[in-house]
């Protein structure tokens, strides 16, 4: 008999939502973690706090309202660092206490300690008060011990001056400059949010572009805003060195450059933490990246043993790490459960935001599927004039075969939320047809799916009405054809694509 049916090792999003899942089905469970990280990297140093930061600089800077008052605008001028961490650690308080109530209330037992396997149905969690020791035993396993930074050899880390995507939670003050090296998701979030607060930010990335998996025209958007802001790009650059003295510090590019920075900010990738688990007592490995394989179920190769979340991999994000947990457990009972959907939206919370669900255009073109393409902006519907946004734009994708969703691309406010309206048609197979026909509320910033849909359907009956004639016109004549007006001279076809897009 084990202590436990089911010992989850790592208390973030995949770790609460297995233990949650497995107790919910009546099974005996444990969640091991470190003193203070309960709730795990996503709320104490990942994605609750970074969202949080965004929306104290969001706030507090007046970012968001300057269109409407003046580039000068700000809640506060002077903004410090405890103005932005205070409702940071507010919102970590939080949530750490949900978390923590959520487990208690489903009676799965709260372990404080770094967990080590010493056999493959035995783990020993050790925390950092003496005689902080136990020795754990169960039938079945979850690790989800998520990511750390990846930190070059060739850099000097001291958290001051150089520090990783963690670290720069604790900046003691707004750096006045500071170069963000890797524009990944991460690196480009920080650099947006630290632009808007005024420090002039320098990115370098290896890579000749950023974000190449969104749509282009979005992430030239972005690449416009962040460069109004002082943002200046080095593509195509790798870091050689960085050195630094108490007066600041200097990166040095492969290609010679110097680049003088009160911060640099590391964001050059995650690691899997997995080496304090002792993965050979268990009899599994972790890849060069520490991650671990698993099946279509989460299984890895020990067949009692699942992983989820960062540590698995792509996508790493909260949001399926948390579907992870849940069918891993489910899985690992028998208890019956469908797979998670392919269809995924992706959120990017630069300021301003980015979210796509779907297809992108090069991928459909690669693959010779035939598109057509609505596009709405903000700044003609009466709800981005009331926020002040004149710069978002809503694309949809839609085939002009059979008129389905095929993708929804937002850059703007309310770019993570408004997605899910396009998710769910693509979701449901559902076509641009349903948009045109229904009925949104208005003034919305939703008004945008009505306005592309509109585009979209002119410029495919724009198509359509030219094919038509063209069939006509091939067609031997008749003695009173629909095009014919009787005196052998044709009508004029109307042209759909300038018929207004809505609202009009
Ligand atoms: C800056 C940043 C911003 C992000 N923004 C977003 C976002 O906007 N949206 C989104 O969906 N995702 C975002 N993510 C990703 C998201 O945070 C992760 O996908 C998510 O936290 C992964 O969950 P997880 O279950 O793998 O566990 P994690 O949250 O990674 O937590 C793992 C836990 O395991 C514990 N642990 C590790 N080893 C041991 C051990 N041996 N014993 C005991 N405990 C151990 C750790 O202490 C940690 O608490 C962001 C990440 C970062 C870094």
């Amino acid at each position: 008999m084990y202590d436990y049916d089911l010992m989850v090792i790592g208390s973030g999003p995949g770790g609460q939502k297995a233990a949650i899942a497995a107790a919910k089905l009546g099974k005996r469970v444990a969640v091991a973690d470190r003193g203070n990280m309960m709730g795990g990297v996503c709320v104490n140093t990942g994605t609750i706090p970074s969202k949080t930061l965004r929306e104290a600089v969001l706030y507090l800077t007046g970012f968001s309202q300057r269109e409407m008052y003046g580039a000068s605008y700000r809640v506060k001028s002077e903004i410090t660092i405890g103005d932005l961490l205070a409702r940071t650690q507010h919102v970590i308080g939080r949530e750490v206490e949900i978390v923590r109530n959520q487990l208690m209330r489903n009676h799965v037992d709260i372990l404080t300690g770094t967990a080590r396997f010493t056999d493959p149905h035995t783990v020993v969690v050790e925390g950092t008060g003496r005689g902080d020791h136990n020795t754990v035993t169960a039938e079945k396993f979850v690790i989800a011990t998520g990511t750390r930074p990846a930190r070059p050899d060739v850099v000097q880390f001291d958290g001051e001056r150089v520090v990783d995507s963690d670290q720069v939670l604790q900046l003691t003050r707004v750096p006045g400059s500071m170069v963000v090296v890797g524009a990944g998701v991460i690196g480009i979030e920080y650099a947006s949010m630290f632009a808007a607060l005024g420090t002039k930010v320098t990115v370098v990335e290896k890579r000749p572009q950023m974000l190449d998996f969104c749509d282009p025209e979005v992430v030239e958007s972005l690449k416009f805003h962040l460069r109004d802001q002082a943002v200046t790009f080095r593509f195509s650059e790798e870091v050689s060195s960085v050195e630094v003295t108490d007066i600041g510090t200097i990166t040095n590019l492969a290609s010679g450059k110097r680049i003088p920075a009160e911060t640099v900010m590391y964001s050059a990738g995650r690691q899997g933490q997995t080496e304090a688990l002792d993965l050979e007592n268990a009899g599994l490995t972790a890849d060069n990246r520490g991650r671990i394989a698993v099946d279509g179920h989460y299984r890895s190769s020990v067949e009692h043993i699942y992983a989820v979340g960062d540590v698995i991999g792509f996508p790493a994000l909260a949001s399926t790490s948390m579907d992870q947990g849940r069918l891993a457990a489910y899985h690992a009972f028998g208890e019956p459960a469908r797979e998670l959907r392919e269809l995924q939206p992706i959120g990017i919370y630069t300021i301003p935001e980015i979210s796509f669900c779907g297809r992108t255009e090069e991928e459909l073109t690669s693959e010779t599927v035939p598109y057509e393409v609505g596009l709405s902006r903000y700044r003609e519907l009466a709800r981005g004039a009331i926020v002040g946004d004149s710069y978002g734009m809503l694309k949809l994708i839609v085939s002009t075969a059979d008129r389905t969703l095929l993708g929804v691309h937002v850059f703007g406010t309310n770019a993570t939320d408004l997605v899910h309206i396009g998710q769910a048609i693509m979701g449901c197979g559902g076509t641009v047809d349903y948009l045109v026909d229904t009925v949104l509320n208005y003034p919305t910033l939703s008004e945008a799916y009505k306005v592309a849909a509109l585009d979209v359907s002119n410029k495919v009956r724009a198509v359509e009405a030219f094919q038509h004639r063209q069939s006509t016109l091939a067609a031997p004549p008749s003695v009173a054809g629909p095009a014919s007006n009787g005196s052998g001279i044709s009508e004029p076809v109307p042209d759909p694509v300038s018929e207004p897009a809505a609202g009009d």
